[in-house]
């Protein structure tokens, strides 16, 4: 049922050899999925939260007419929490405050001479929109992963939204209140798709019957493909993580891999999003042989059979067939996956050797599931090939850093000349004079 890419030839006799190109790709991306996100973005602009409550209506079918869901089903979420999974989300904050906590940056201060000191100072950004998904699945861990490293980093404004569900009269899905009032996350709205990465984008004005949102400085978090085009459409008005859209994992693996588990991998994550992308590049016919066999028992055995399996026959998945792992190491760094796991011999070396990747799970007991909740590391990662540029959620990203430059007199005088030379080059004589002028006594 999934296809085969045969690459064994490619590049034989070449120095070198475009895999991005020949590597499976979603056929729906953000570039096609714009023409229907710039018109959402387009009218919450100009109609505010009168477009958000129309397209929460055609999209979600549901109205939702306060927007904002209130303190008290906050708590009550809370309340009611499943004491399982409550400690589940416990433990899961528990390690990635642990992470997080050790990758807060001080700031550095040089001394370049006496009287000139430059000091790279880290700010914490002001007020930041959090997006947690909820159209296919309430992805309650995406809260933890938005709000903890957004939190270490000391924001002091947080706001998070996801979409209403029917079911929930409306609101966003408990087990996601009840996580936000774990984390003393108070504004959450009702809102999923692209009206909500609009809504803080732009922010809303207040209205006879509707309370003003502020918009935002920064947007973070997953979503699918209206999600993150609406990301990609938005980046300049507002500040973004990355582009986290719908879901991949690439496995390299060899003949040592057990069939089983690679199966079982490329299934939770096909398990996302119909257009989730599952990639298995191996040097080892046999093991495609037994992960195909593996899947076919396997993905019959699951909940979600329709969607794996729509996500496993299109476009955007497939077995690559490699000629050694040399080669299946530049399939997977120009595929540049958003999960990336290695299942071969001497995996942590193969890993070590790895540019391109959201994140990467070594060896045969460390899945990606374990990465999306308690591993300690961060779930919300660059996904359609966006890896080569752009990294994973971490406290860094809602943090920006600042120049503070201070020199003295002395320190100045030192350095002037130097100015006004290059002041002179450029031809910008005022660069030079601004200096000149301190020294005329
Ligand atoms: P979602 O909350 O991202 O999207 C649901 C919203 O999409 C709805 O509220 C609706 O407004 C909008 N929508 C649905 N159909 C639409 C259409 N035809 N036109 C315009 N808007 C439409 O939830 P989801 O759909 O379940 O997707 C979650 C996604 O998040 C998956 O693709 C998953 O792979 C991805 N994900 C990515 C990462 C990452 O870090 N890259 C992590 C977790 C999840």
């Amino acid at each position: 049922m999934i296809r085969r890419i045969d690459l064994r030839e490619a590049g034989r006799d070449a120095a070198s050899v475009d895999y991005r190109s020949a590597v499976p790709r979603a056929e729906f991306d953000a570039e096609a999925a714009t023409h229907v996100v710039q018109p959402i973005l387009d009218e919450v602009r100009a109609r505010g939260a009168d477009a958000v409550r129309d397209y929460t209506d055609k999209l979600d079918g549901v109205w939702v007419d306060d927007l904002r869901v209130p303190a008290d089903a906050l708590s009550a979420a809370l309340a009611d929490l499943d004491p399982a999974v409550r400690a589940a989300l416990d433990e899961s904050v528990r390690r990635l405050r642990a992470t997080c906590a050790a990758e807060l940056e001080a700031d550095v201060v040089t001394d370049l001479a006496t009287g000139a000191r430059v000091t790279h100072r880290k700010v914490p950004v002001q007020r930041v929109g959090l997006y947690v998904p909820g159209g296919l699945a309430p992805l309650v861990s995406s809260v933890l992963m938005n709000v903890v490293p957004a939190q270490t980093a000391g924001v002091s404004s947080i706001a998070l939204a996801s979409p209403p569900q029917e079911e929930f009269g409306g609101s966003v899905h408990p087990t996601i209140l009840a996580a936000c009032a774990l984390l003393g996350v108070e504004e959450v709205y009702a809102v999923g798709g692209a009206q909500a990465i609009a809504m803080f984008a732009y922010g809303l004005p207040a209205t006879a019957d509707t309370e003003r949102v502020e918009r935002v400085d920064l947007v973070t978090g997953p979503g699918n493909i209206y999600v993150a085009t609406a990301k990609r459409l938005l980046r300049g008005q507002v500040g973004i993580d990355s582009e986290a859209g719908p879901t991949e994992i690439a496995i390299l693996a060899d003949d040592t891999a057990d069939p089983a588990y690679v199966a079982a991998d490329l299934i939770s994550q096909a398990e996302h999003d119909p257009l989730a992308a599952s990639v298995l590049v191996t040097d080892s016919p046999a093991l495609a042989d037994d992960v195909e066999a593996e899947l076919d028992k396997q993905v019959a055995a699951t909940k979600h059979v329709e969607r794996i399996h729509t996500s496993l026959t299109g476009t955007q998945s497939g077995i690559v067939l490699v000629r050694d792992l040399e080669q299946g190491l530049a399939v997977v760094d120009a595929y540049a996956a958003e999960h990336l796991e290695i299942h071969t011999r001497d995996a942590a070396s193969y890993a070590a050797r790895v540019r391109n990747a959201g994140a990467i799970f070594v060896g045969p007991h460390t899945p990606v599931s374990l990465g999306d909740y308690c591993a300690g590391s961060n779930h919300v990662l660059p996904t359609a090939g966006c890896a080569c540029h752009s990294s994973g959620l971490s406290v860094r990203a809602f943090t920006k850093s600042v120049h503070v430059v201070e020199y003295s007199r002395e320190g100045l005088a030192e350095v002037a000349d130097h100015v006004v030379t290059l002041a002179e080059a450029e031809d910008l004589p005022g660069h030079g004079a601004a200096v000149r002028v301190r020294f005329q006594d």
